[in-house]
């Protein structure tokens, strides 16, 4: 099974989520808070971006020097902790082709940046959940659903009902 960044961050958001996305069942790209997020994106960097294609997904980064800094814009820091493992999931991908880099993920309307690196403990941790991924895309039905903060704006709210 390939794992990707979504999925890193689906893992440490929801697990039944992953599941659902796991199934092809992607709304996300419809969903307001991904329009908004790019729009955001557009509209608050004119810096000079390189664009690498890492895992199928376009993602943007700086180079000065010899020194690549992979960086996410987001609208809120509402979903903070799956944000940073999806990046510390590419930081960890481009380490093993051999790249290292670090992380810097934007939050414009907060006015507030923060610089991510991946240490030992990352890659760890990363490796248990591509582990625990493999195990609940595998099961036969989706985890049970549990009421979190961030359910409201989830996109797969309608078949939870939590
Ligand atoms: S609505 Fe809540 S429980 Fe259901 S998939 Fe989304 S985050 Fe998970």
């Amino acid at each position: 099974m390939r794992i990707t960044g979504v999925m890193v961050q689906y893992y440490f958001t929801c697990r039944r989520e992953l599941w659902f996305f796991s199934r092809g069942l992607n709304f996300d790209f419809e969903n307001e808070d991904m329009l908004i997020g790019r729009l955001i994106h557009e509209e608050s960097y004119e810096r000079e971006w390189k664009e690498i294609m890492l895992d199928g997904v376009k993602l943007d980064a700086i180079r000065k020097k010899d020194r690549l800094t992979v960086v996410e814009v987001k609208k809120s820091s509402k979903l903070e902790e799956p944000a940073k493992w999806q990046l510390k999931y590419y930081l960890y991908i481009l380490k093993r082709m051999g790249v290292e880099a670090e992380g810097l993920i934007s939050y414009p309307k907060e006015g507030r940046t923060e610089r991510i690196r991946l240490n030992p403990e990352d890659e760890r941790e990363l490796k248990r959940a591509f582990d625990e991924i493999e195990n609940i895309v595998s099961l036969p039905e989706p985890p049970p659903a549990e009421k979190k903060p961030y359910c409201r704006r989830c996109a797969y709210r309608d078949f939870c009902r939590v």
